[in-house]
């Protein structure tokens, strides 16, 4: 028997660590194909249904494998879940002696050098970022890793960690006079000699854009790259090979340049005027921008957007706007060739003050990209709103030949792994974007089985899909209601917009009332691990969320009974990379709905139906309220890519199969009818 057929069997080492373990054919097959691909350094598409265990497919050959290897996945919270749990549960079942090692980008670790300046300045710019400061300090004092997830007293998306962490144009590098006791040195040091490194597509990324964030030496060095979640790369891909500029970032040069120029050279210039006037000049493009700030289309998926976001591409403004912002970057431009003059003068009188030069320079070249852009470099040019600022981008609106050229940089293995990347079975729309169309694929089966534990509702009479009140008019459907009155579990209301989760969020206050005994949780309440936990603990919880809650969310069991999701998820049209994604596929001759929307839009459908069933004795009911879904050619093909649920458009149907799944409750008092 092979070392993986024995790994993975019913008496295998895997069987006698994890109780319950028990022998999955699809899991071996992957892990086998994995074997193969590491041994002849190719690259493998593989798609592991749910439940099939991909995490211990592709770590059993990786930690049997010669070389050096590395495991990105999408998030930091699966980063942080293969590190602390499957890894150390694998290596000791195992046995294996290898080194492993956890990196992320450096905005995740303390920079003392910034935490002493701050300590330093004493000035804070909210009265909480005053309080939240003293726990930094004591966890600065405590930590040894210096990781900021672990000061867990203070939000993740807390402003104040901005002030106490660095980013490549602010860190002083080996200038600093804390480089010995430098949390984001000693993580690489440790990722550089570890034998799997476990990193994240956006360290990933950005090590192939050699934006510094990762570790650009290191990744030469590898044998072995595993993707997982790849389903998410090509979108952060895009991002990385963007170039970007924001007015935050302008205006916190801006104040930087005055903190180190009073600091530092206060005889040197007159620092208050000079960034003065750089800080006017940004205020004054936002307050032009807020002229044409467009409203967010409604009802679209909210994939990488905050509710408040909007974007706009350059193309859409006419001549005269387009002048009017070429006239307001010339502003900011001139602003800053001012401050450059004398920060250049006042260079060697600090590393500061000649790290914010060469920022300045660095962001005067990209002001200078976006004013120039030529508009057949295949990039997109736009600009993003939101509360904080203006974004101006340049977007690749095609990446494969980028990514291909990092494929064949040199002879390893690379390994794209999901839950969600076929769409009927082929992986034509994932291999495009990449570039990968050589790969080998594979799918593994999920060893569920789905037409008995799951059953998916298109109810027969629905509203306009394009609704802006869509999920509203579903929640006020009595045979929708009639659902999710009558089960006994967990509901998910998965919507596409935030305008949707507000509009559920309504709904919910007068539902919950006549539910006191049900917990109702909205997005934005709580940070979503703690949501997510009460929705577990509680049992029969409604929790109400957008793009987040579509994916990486495991919640086995009657604590998740039934998913309702709005809509089929499109991205909306407007958006300035899709639309330059489709005029460049049309180009080609190619239909840009059938080849780019529909597969996003099933991709995404797919993580949001693969909420549902998390084990083998899991059962529950899936209802989309999109009549598209089974009355339209592209709807019928988004269909054949979700597991093989049995189907109805029928709620009665539905509500029957709630009770026989025993996952109805006997009607309360209250919600009996008079007689
Ligand atoms: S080297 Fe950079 S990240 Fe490290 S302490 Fe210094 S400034 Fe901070």
């Amino acid at each position: 028997m092979s070392p993986l057929k024995e790994i993975f069997s019913d008496s295998g080492v895997l069987s006698r660590s994890a109780p319950g373990y028990r022998f999955r054919p699809g899991q071996l097959d992957l892990s086998q194909a994995i074997e193969d691909a590491l041994q002849r350094r190719s690259t493998l598409i593989a798609e592991a249904g749910t439940g099939v265990g991909k995490t211990f497919a592709y770590l059993v050959p990786l930690m049997l494998s010669q070389g050096r290897s590395i495991v990105s996945t999408a998030t930091r919270h699966l980063q942080d879940q293969l590190y602390e749990r499957d890894l150390p549960r694998l290596k000791s079942a195992l046995g294996a002696s290898i080194h492993v090692a956890v990196l992320k980008g450096r905005a995740n670790y303390l920079c003392t050098y910034r935490l002493e300046r701050q300590q330093e300045s004493g000035r804070f710019s909210r009265p909480e970022d005053a309080r939240y400061f003293s726990d930094i300090v004591r966890f600065a004092g405590q930590t040894r890793s210096g990781d900021i997830a672990e000061c867990t007293s203070i939000p993740e998306t807390a402003p104040i960690w901005s002030m106490v962490t660095s980013t490549r144009e602010n860190c002083l590098g080996q200038q600093c006079p804390n480089i010995s006791d430098c949390h984001v040195m000693a993580a690489r040091d440790a990722a550089a000699k570890a034998d799997l490194l476990v990193i994240n597509h956006h360290l990933l990324c950005a090590d192939m854009a050699l934006r510094d964030e990762g570790f650009g030496e290191l990744l030469p060095t590898v044998d072995h790259i595993v993707i997982d979640e790849a389903h998410a790369l090509p979108e952060i891909a895009t991002a990385f090979f963007s170039e970007s500029i924001s007015t935050q970032a302008l205006s916190s040069f801006a104040r930087d340049c005055l903190e180190s120029g009073l600091a530092y050279a206060r005889d040197g210039a007159s620092w208050p005027d000079l960034c003065g006037r750089l800080e006017q000049c940004v205020m004054d493009l936002r307050a032009q921008a807020g002229a044409v700030a467009p409203v967010p289309t409604a009802g679209s998926i909210t994939r990488p957007r905050m509710a408040e976001q909007s974007r706009l591409s350059w193309d859409q403004l006419d001549g005269q706007a387009q002048a009017r912002w070429l006239d307001g970057l010339a502003a900011i431009e001139s602003a800053m060739d001012h401050v450059q003059e004398v920060l250049l003068i006042n260079a060697e009188r600090h590393p500061e003050i000649a790290q914010l030069s060469a920022l300045c320079s660095e962001y005067c070249g990209r002001l200078a990209a976006f004013k120039l852009q030529q508009p057949d470099a295949m990039l997109v040019r736009w600009m993003e709103f939101s509360r904080h600022g203006i974004t101006l981008r340049l977007t690749p609106y095609e990446i494969a030949e980028r990514f291909q050229q990092e494929l064949t940089r040199q002879p390893r293995a690379w390994i794209m792994v999901s839950a969600t990347l076929a769409i009927g079975g082929r992986f034509d729309h994932f291999s495009r974007r990449l570039g990968l169309q050589d790969a080998q694929t594979l799918i593994a089966e999920s060893p569920f089985d789905f037409p008995q534990q799951g059953l998916l509702l298109v109810p027969q009479r629905l509203p306009d899909p394009k609704a802006p009140d869509l999920i509203a008019q579903l929640l006020a459907q009595t045979e929708i209601s009639d659902l999710l009155d009558a089960v006994s579990g967990g509901v998910f209301i998965l919507c596409t917009s935030h305008r949707g989760v507000s509009y559920a969020a309504q709904w919910a206050e007068q539902w919950g009332a006549r539910h006191p005994d049900r917990l109702v949780l909205v997005q934005g309440q709580a940070p979503r691990p703690l949501l997510i936990d009460q929705f577990r603990a509680h049992g029969a919880a409604v929790l109400i969320g957008s793009h987040s809650f579509w994916e990486g969310v495991d919640v086995p069991g009657r604590a998740l009974s039934l998913v309702l999701i709005d809509k089929l998820p499109f991205a909306p049209p407007d958006d300035p990379v899709l639309r330059a994604r489709s005029k460049w596929m049309e180009q080609q001759g190619i239909d840009p709905f059938s080849a780019i929307q529909v597969p996003e839009a099933a991709i995404l459908l797919k993580q949001g139906v693969g909420r549902l069933i998390r084990s083998e004795s899991d059962r529950g009911l899936i209802v989309i309220g999109d009549s598209r879904l089974a009355e339209t050619g592209y709807g019928r093909r988004i269909l054949r890519s979700l597991p093989a649920f049995s189907r109805t458009r029928a709620p009665d149907e539905a509500l029957h199969w709630l009770t026989a799944a025993g996952h109805s409750k006997p009607p309360t008092e209250t919600e009996l009818p008079e007689l």
